[in-house]
């Protein structure tokens, strides 16, 4: 069995589930890790050997994990991927992807709080996607082999921010710190059945908000991985939000934005949920 990789206090774990969890530097003498970015700079190698451990602590208690990510070179997210959201948004969808980032200070573990700095607080359930090497010029039949993993992730909003502005300020609306909840677990690409093709949705106080299948993206996993590989080197860590489904609460009559005491869970087929809990803004 492949565990996936997860974050216990700044450190690599193995996760197995019910079965248990691994401490990677431990388990493995000090050759991986300890701190996940380092398991990221050796993926392939680590991969290989993490299928031969066994679990030896408890299984992970969720609410400790951090992102399994933490500290990515370079983020990238991708607006307008699916169609209906196009729709919904005002956009047509020709032309190339759109890019911008969430700068990596955003990212949160998988169970968090958000205070509400903004009155027009939105959520955008997304496929993230780890990159598991450094590369360029990647072409679209070799693009899941450059992929380390995948994870749930959160493109929280804040949309009075992202919309004010000579032009829209879509990387800075989307940073507010821990607007951008990963995890629980960095799934191998291996381990992911039907990787194209995974229900994503998310709930906020038990409603369903959003509810898609990633396989109705415009562009797909592969193909965004070489249109951003075409221009710009990407390392191993780095992270791309693929973008978000319909149903998001700006364009819902009358809108529906994120308040205190709101439960945010959002969860993809095999990668598990995120928790997300809205707060009154810290003094
Ligand atoms: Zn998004």
């Amino acid at each position: 069995m492949t565990p996936s990789l997860a974050n216990l206090d700044g450190r690599a774990v193995l996760n197995f589930g019910a079965s248990g969890s691994a401490d990677v530097a431990r388990a493995s003498g000090g050759r991986f890790g300890p701190s996940p970015a380092a398991v990221l700079d050796d993926w392939a190698a680590f991969l290989s050997w993490s299928e031969s451990v066994d679990p030896d602590a408890p299984p992970l208690d969720v609410t400790r994990l951090g992102p399994p990510v933490p500290s990515p070179r370079q983020v990238f997210a991708i607006g307008l991927n699916y169609r209906e959201h196009a729709q919904e948004a005002g956009y047509d969808t020709s032309g190339l992807p759109q890019v911008f980032t969430k700068f990596p200070s955003c990212l949160a573990g998988p169970v968090t709080t958000v205070p509400i700095v903004s009155p027009r607080l939105d959520w955008e359930v997304e496929l993230v996607v780890a990159i598991g090497e450094r590369c360029r010029l990647v072409g679209e039949e070799a693009a899941w082999d450059s992929v380390a993993g995948l994870m749930v992730g959160q493109d929280i909003s804040a949309r009075d921010v992202q919309l004010e502005g000579k032009s829209p300020q879509w990387s800075l609306g989307k940073s507010f710190p821990n607007f951008g909840p990963i995890g629980p677990f960095l799934v191998p690409t291996g381990s992911v059945v039907n990787r194209e093709d995974l229900r994503i949705s998310c709930r906020v106080n038990g409603d369903i908000m959003q509810d898609s299948r990633t396989s109705l993206m415009i562009w797909n996993v592969a193909e965004l991985v070489a249109r951003l590989s075409s221009v710009v080197t990407l390392f191993p860590g780095d992270l791309i939000f693929t973008g978000t489904p319909a149903g998001i609460g700006n364009r819902r009559e009358p809108p529906r934005y994120l308040g205190v005491d709101d439960v945010l869970v959002s969860e993809i087929e095999g990668l598990g949920e995120l928790t997300t809990t809205f707060t009154r803004e810290l003094p």
